[in-house]
């Protein structure tokens, strides 16, 4: 192994140990130590679910780190309200959390980082999603939330969960996520694939914003992807929007965020209106709704 090689193992064996240990003990994230919906993840990873805690509580009441760490998202994922929390090689999820923190600051155990919004679907009165992971598995926050003291299960009737919330980007549109990033087997084609946008249910017809500033590099189209339009970023990335019913935008215009490049449909490849949106780095599809992508 050459100096210089072995210089870079050493300072990243070094930086592995320096990050924090991710079994760090939470503190509860609301004043009462109480649960009204426990974990409970589903079977395969975009069934149905409760991925996270439900911790009951009243709308504005101060929600607060679970441990120190540094703000990864903080926005709507779906259009509900977001905060995302990185402790080395794990996360905690805030929803439906209106935030006081922004992405890039760092936080210690107990610091307020929002106030509890007034409605979840995954629960009947107020009460604050708590989520929990490592890489893209949901872990269960009362492990950890356990040992600081014991908690008591309440009131375990709720409706159904929400779709899996895997913080990150902005959604151009409101609506369920109704199949995530990832492999699955492709509702058309009965084929095992990578799933390579988020699919978001909306009525046929629904305006489809750009969700930034851009060049539009393509609008038509696109095989399985029907009406497409694809939108190049500053700093390399694109976004793509597709089964469009109609498009609003040639290639090359110039939008801004906002600007609305087509409607909802159900062209190409595709079981009923809805929207496939990507997110692509250096032509490669990331998952939308990942941190930092
Ligand atoms: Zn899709």
């Amino acid at each position: 192994m050459s100096r210089a090689l072995r210089l870079l193992v050493v300072t990243l064996t070094a930086l592995a140990a320096a990050s924090p240990a991710a079994a760090t003990p939470w503190t509860w994230p609301l004043g009462d130590h109480r649960i009204a919906r426990p974990f409970d993840p589903p079977d395969s990873d975009y069934g149905a679910g409760h991925r996270g805690v439900d911790l009951p509580g009243r709308p504005g009441q101060t929600v607060r780190a679970v441990a120190a760490g540094r703000v990864t998202f903080a926005g709507r994922v779906a259009g509900v309200w977001t905060i995302t929390i990185t402790h080395g090689a794990e996360r905690s999820t805030y929803q439906p959390v209106s935030p006081v923190v922004r992405v890039g600051d760092a936080v210690t155990a107990g610091q307020p980082i929002g106030r509890l919004l007034g409605r979840h679907p995954s629960c009947r009165r107020t009460c604050l999603n708590l989520g929990r992971l490592r890489g893209d598995a949901y872990l269960d926050p009362a492990d950890l939330l356990g040992s600081t003291g014991s908690y008591r299960l309440i009131d375990p009737d709720g409706s159904p969960p929400d779709p899996p919330d895997l913080g990150g980007g902005d959604l151009p549109i409101a609506g369920p996520v109704t199949s995530a990033f990832g492999m699955r087997v492709h509702p058309v084609t009965g084929v095992r694939k990578l799933h390579d946008g988020v699919d978001i249910g909306a009525a046929c017809g629904t305006a489809v914003p750009a969700v930034a500033a851009g060049e539009v590099t393509r609008a038509g189209t696109n095989g399985p992807y029907g009406l497409q339009v694809e939108v190049r970023h500053a700093g390399g990335t694109r976004t793509s929007y597709a089964h469009l019913a109609s498009v609003s935008v040639r290639p090359g215009a110039s939008v801004g965020r906002g600007t609305v490049v087509g409607r909802v449909g159900s062209t190409g490849s595709s079981t009923g209106c809805h929207l496939h949106f990507m997110r692509l780095l250096d032509g490669r599809p990331v998952d939308p709704l990942g941190s930092g992508g």
